[in-house]
């Protein structure tokens, strides 16, 4: 077997063998026979050749075996974990893992960092004083059983193929491949252990594919390779054309998140979160309502006690930014459009993301939408409140935002907020 053949193969269009892919991407994990340069070179070759399914399914399970998979069985309750595919303000798991969590089940997430204009779960929950996201096995094992709901960092030891080469992908054009984005995430999911899956896959301006067709390709893609593979698997596809709630930044997001486990919150957030509860709710085989279980403060309960778990104070004051700018309406209508991705993008450049995954993230920094689209506005209106801790962030972060506001004549015609549903 050799590098040159397999790349030659796939450039040809061919269909890869199971010894072939098993072999490349084992190689390619040790880190000594198979170079960067020729999985990039593969990547490319796969990003314009595709794979059939059977042939998908080799390549998630060769890069599940390059590392450790979980057993959850000691956990005592059934496992259902949720994957999002990203977006802007998208804090869901904050409020979803304590809920489906207080309805019976486990949810072992394993979460990453955000990289770009989209946030990670790991840096919202930082925001909370004192919480660790590094935990070992034993101790999410245990957490799992006493408290139902873990949040934590994916270890070096899972599907670390996917790890050296997401890294790769991203420096080589070749993460928006379906098949590749499919396989990276579903080889994540596979290792961790879970019984079962839901995937929230989001559609518009802030999604990682923005097109509906793609969006529903790559649902249908990951749905596959769960089924597949043992992983009870459904994705709901959601709306991101715009911020999911008003909150976009690591502790304005945890706050925001608190408000919905308090009973309250924003309308589209409780609704999208609350869909993906039901769906994961189904799959563990349970028969209670989460959005009872959500009014009934038993949500909130088992945040604390999942906050406390892991090092933090549920309780604990969260970082408050010193500088705050507001973006007013230039015109008096309808607000139809706040741009998601713009927005995403200029809570980064306030501070709520990094440029480069070794690059620390602000805490306090981000963007609250004080008007959503839909509502009423007159010129000077405050639209957008802009947080951070370095005021000479203003000037880019507001660049971003220069063609993000549309205010109409007429009020748009809804959209649902949960668009297609793909088992
Ligand atoms: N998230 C992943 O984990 N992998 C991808 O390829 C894209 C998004």
């Amino acid at each position: 077997m050799d590098a040159v053949t397999v790349i030659r193969d796939k450039r040809d269009g061919l269909r890869l063998t199971d010894e072939q892919i098993q072999w490349f991407v084992g190689r390619y994990a040790e880190g000594d026979v198979v170079a960067d340069e020729q999985a990039a070179a593969l990547a490319m070759a796969i990003f314009f050749n595709g794979m059939e399914s059977s042939e998908l399914d080799a390549w998630t399970r060769a890069m599940v075996d390059t590392g450790q998979t979980l057993d959850l069985t000691e956990v005592g309750r059934p496992t259902v974990d949720k994957h999002s595919t990203g977006g802007v303000g998208d804090k869901v798991s904050l409020v979803l893992v304590p809920m489906v969590a207080a309805c019976g089940a486990a949810v072992p997430q394993l979460s990453g960092r955000g990289l770009g204009h989209t946030g990670g779960t790991l840096d919202k929950m930082e925001a909370i004083p004192g919480w660790t996201s590094k935990l070992e096995p034993e101790a999410m094992i245990r957490i799992l059983r006493e408290v139902g709901g873990v949040i934590a960092g994916a270890s070096a030891d899972l599907a670390p193929a996917d790890q050296r080469l997401y890294a790769l992908r991203d420096v080589t054009s070749t993460v928006d491949s379906i098949p590749l984005i499919a396989s990276s995430i579903m080889s994540k999911k596979i290792a961790e252990g879970t019984d079962a899956l839901v995937l929230d896959v989001k559609v518009g301006s802030g999604a990682f594919l923005p097109e509906l067709d793609r969006a529903r390709e790559l649902a249908a893609t990951m749905v596959g390779i769960g089924e597949r593979n043992g992983v009870r698997t459904v994705a709901l596809l959601t709306a991101m054309e715009t911020v999911l709630g008003r909150a976009v930044g690591n502790a304005l997001e945890v706050s925001e998140a608190l408000e919905v486990l308090d009973g309250g919150g924003p309308p589209d957030l409780v609704e999208v979160t609350v869909a993906l509860a039901r769906e994961m709710v189904s799959l563990a085989g349970l028969h209670v309502d989460p959005a009872d279980v959500l009014s009934s403060g038993r949500a909130r309960e088992v945040w604390n006690a999942m906050v406390r778990a892991q090092g933090g104070d549920p309780l604990a004051s969260l970082a408050k930014a010193p500088h705050s700018e507001i973006i007013r309406a230039e015109a008096t209508g309808v607000l139809t459009r706040v741009d998601c991705r713009s927005v995403g993008i200029a809570a980064w450049r306030l501070g709520a993301g990094r440029e480069r995954k070794e690059d620390s993230v602000s805490a306090s920094a981000g963007v609250i939408c004080l008007a959503k689209p839909g509502e009423l506005v007159k010129v000077g209106d405050p639209i957008l409140e802009l947080h951070t801790e370095d005021d000479s962030r203003f000037y880019a972060a507001k660049a971003a935002l220069t063609r993000a506001i549309t205010v109409a004549d007429e009020m748009p015609s809804p959209t649902p907020l949960v668009i297609d549903r793909v088992d």
